[in-house]
Formats: structure tokens, sequence, C-alpha cells
């Protein structure tokens, strides 16, 4: 049977991982639990038109199409992980607090008009009636309908446990990719080395340096390579729900977002600094983001704070993920995803999945 070795499994690495497995190939996947992952702290938010920004047109295509694919990689997910995945259609509010963010928002509303996505456009009445937590001196919103949360450990966990179900082997720890001439035969552990017909690397913001230099092109690995991007959220707990849908504005320039987790949780997200690989929480990042959530929904000031969470986005210098390039033969990359892991998920795999199976079909095989 060809093997296939997929090195670091955040959402990245275990889509891949579990997209080959459904490709009918024998399935490694390298592990650890290194400082700075990004899985485990995204908020978990499916949400293309929110995201979206001038001048990435190339990344909206992937992102919208991969928000349609979620619904059935979640049900597909939770038939072969056991558990649901707790996918839920809340929408996004875009708020405006002040008169420039009200112009900020009417261009977002012309920047989504041209990418066909109708955005509706609430009062200050109508907004307070869907959402009564908001502040009274909001100054208006539009609202998404379509944009999706996943709870960000289910979906992981989900993936995780389709892999075991499915025969796949779980490794647990540091890996580095086994060159031999040219080509990239398998990932050395500690242990020994797993030797595949094809490796992928999925190792988040440490993927340029999973192996030894010169191994990996300078666009992962050199001076411009992917970077991390620090970011910091921070896990609330309220008696009553405070907001139902996702909320976007910014509050004295500084952004904020509220995903409701169910009645009692929700996280206020996130800051986005490039300090290097820093994973300190900063009482700066609580202060900005806690002043910003209790300026738009009052009420969180009763809310107790369970968890200060930072992680470290994977990012390239176009902010674009690296899917499927093949610097060596015998290797396939998938990183780079920055803000967009959880959401490009579905296409990452389905992508990622075809070009192994092609480059296999090539005769890329030891
Ligand atoms: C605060 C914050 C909020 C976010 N919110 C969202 C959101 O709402 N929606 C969204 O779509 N995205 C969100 N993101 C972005 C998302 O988290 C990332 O894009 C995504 O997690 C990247 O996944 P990954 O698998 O590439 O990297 P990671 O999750 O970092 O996984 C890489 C894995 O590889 C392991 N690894 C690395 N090197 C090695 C090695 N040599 N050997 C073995 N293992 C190794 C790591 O330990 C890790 O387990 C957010 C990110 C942050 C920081």
């Amino acid at each position: 049977m060809t093997r296939v070795a997929v090195l670091g499994g955040g959402i990245v690495g275990l889509s891949v991982a579990w997209s080959l497995v459904g490709r009918g190939l024998e399935v490694v996947l390298v592990d650890a639990e290194l400082p700075g992952r990004s899985s485990p702290v995204a908020a978990g938010m499916i949400s293309a038109a929110a995201e979206l920004e001038h001048g990435e047109p190339d990344l909206w295509e992937l992102t919208s199409l991969s928000q349609r694919r979620w619904p059935e990689f979640a049900a597909a997910l939770a038939r072969c992980g056991g558990a649901p995945l707790q996918l839920r259609r809340t929408g996004t509010l875009l708020v405006a607090m002040d008169q420039d963010e009200e112009i900020r928002l009417d261009r977002r509303l012309r920047l989504l008009a041209d990418a066909g996505v109708a955005a509706e456009l609430l009062d200050r009445s109508e907004l307070r009636r869907r959402e009564p937590g908001i502040a009274t001196t909001v100054r208006g919103a539009a609202w998404l309908p379509n944009d999706l949360c996943v709870e960000r450990n289910r979906a992981l966990n989900a993936l995780r446990s389709a892999l075991r179900k499915a025969g796949a082997e779980l490794v647990e720890g540091v890996g580095r990719l086994r060159v031999t001439g040219e080509r990239v035969v398998g990932i050395d552990v500690a242990a020994g080395t797993v030797f595949a017909d094809h490796v992928v690397l999925s190792a988040g913001w440490r993927s340029g340096t999973a192996a030894a230099p010169g191994v990996l092109p300078t666009d992962l690995s050199g001076h411009d390579g992917i970077r991390p991007v620090k970011g910091e959220l921070i896990d609330l707990e309220v008696a009553a729900p405070a907001v139902h849908a996702m909320i976007r504005t910014r509050v004295d320039r500084v952004p904020v977002y509220l995903v409701p987790h169910d009645d009692h949780h929700l996280t206020v997200g996130a800051t986005s600094e490039q300090v290097g690989a820093d994973t300190n929480p900063t009482v700066r990042a609580a202060h900005d983001l806690l002043v910003a959530a209790t300026t738009v929904v009052p009420e969180l000031r009763d809310a107790a704070i369970v968890a200060h969470r930072v992680g470290l986005r994977p990012a390239m210098t176009d902010n674009r993920p690296l899917l499927g390039s093949s610097p060596r033969p015998g290797l396939t990359v998938a990183t780079g995803h920055y803000r967009h892991g959880f959401l490009l998920a579905p296409l990452t795999a389905e992508i990622v999945g075809d070009r192994v199976v092609h480059a296999l079909s090539q005769g890329d095989l030891s």
C-alpha cells in the first residue's frame, strides 16, 4: 500500500491526513504539541465575507469556496469521528460604534457587493431588537447571515478520532524531513525514521525549520519566509447569553470580535502582532480587547475570565496559503493559512489530497 507521512497535526495536517485516508492511502501523522500552535487557539469563525479585504481577490475565491464546503465536511467528519462538531450558522454582525466606523462599514458593504455578497443593512432599532446586549451608542450594522462558527476542539478531536478509526497511525514526537539525494523520503523522529512514498509538510509557522538548511525553498525557510503572527484572545463565561451572532467591530481603532459558543461562553479576540515567536499573554492585549468588548456589550463587565490564550498564525508574505507546491520530489507543502486555517480546511484537504495523489500517479514513488 502506498504510504504518506504528514508532519504537523494542527487543523491543516489533520484535515489533509483525513483526505488522504479517504483516497485509500496508508497515512502516518507525526505531531508534537509545541509552543505557539495555532489551531487549539482559533476562535472557530468560518466567515469568508467578514474576512474579505481589499486587494485579496484570489484569497476570496478560496475562502468563499471553502466556506460552502464546511457543512458537508462537518457532516462527513461527524459520521466518521463519532461526535457532532457543533457547526452553527450564527451569522456575523459588522457593527459601527462611531462615525468613522460607519464610513468604513459603508466601504465594506460596497466591497461585499462587488464580491456578490448581499449584506443586509440594519438600523439601530432592528439591531437592538436582535441583539439587546449591544450598547445604545451603536451607530449601525450590517448582517451577514451565512457565516458559520465551529467549536475548534471538537473539530480537532473529531479529525483525530476519524483518523484512528480509519487505521491511520498517529505518532507523537518532534520530526524533521529526511532527505536522500534530492528526494524527501520520510520523517526522522527520536525513535527512528518514518519512511514514506510521499511526505506532506504542514507544521504551521514552524514549517520553515522542519528540515536541514537548504532543503526547503527560501519562500518558506528564508528571511522573508513563513512568519509567526501572534494572536491573543480571551474566553469569558456569562450568566445569560450576551450575544447571539458573531460580532465584529473596531473601538477606538482596536479591532475586536465576539464569538458566542453557547449560552454561557464566548470568545473575545484577537490581537495581531509580528513580534517573532513570543507566546506570552500580555496585559496590553487583555486590556485592549476587554475595553473594546465591554464598550460594544456593556454587560460583559460582569463576565468571568476563563482563559487568556495565545497562538502564532503561520503567515506567508502575501498572506495566502502555500498549497501543494512541491519544491522537491516526494514532498508537498500545506501551510501559511494565516487567519484562515479553519475556514480553509475543507478546500485545503481536497486540493492537497488531489495533488498528493497526482504526484504519486506520476511515478513519485521511492
Ligand atoms: C488568536 C487566533 C484566532 C484565530 N481564529 C481563527 C478563526 O476564527 N478562523 C480560522 O479559520 N482561523 C483562525 N485562526 C487561524 C488558525 O488558527 C490557523 O490558520 C491554523 O490553526 C493553522 O493551522 P496549522 O495546522 O497550519 O498550524 P498549527 O495549528 O500551528 O499546527 C501545526 C502543528 O505542527 C506541530 N509541529 C510543528 N513543528 C513540528 C515538528 N518539527 N515536529 C512535530 N510537530 C511539529 C505543532 O506543534 C502543531 O501541532 C486564528 C489564529 C489565532 C492565533
